[in-house]
């Protein structure tokens, strides 16, 4: 399992998120989209966030 928190990247979001890789690079972008109006999650983000998971469990 990998954890993300948005936070890493958006300074001063609280979301975190919790799942297999491919669970929250997806559940990331409709964040992403929802809440920080990002409408196109870029590879170069896509990296970003995978540079910011931590394993858990
Ligand atoms: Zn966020």
């Amino acid at each position: 399992m990998k954890k993300f928190r948005c936070g890493d990247l958006m300074p001063g979001c609280a979301v975190t998120f919790t799942g297999t890789e491919a669970e929250v690079l997806a559940a990331v972008g409709a964040h992403a989209h929802r809440d920080h109006g990002i409408a196109d999650v870029t590879p170069e983000l896509v990296d970003a966030v995978r540079g910011a998971l931590v394993t858990v469990g």
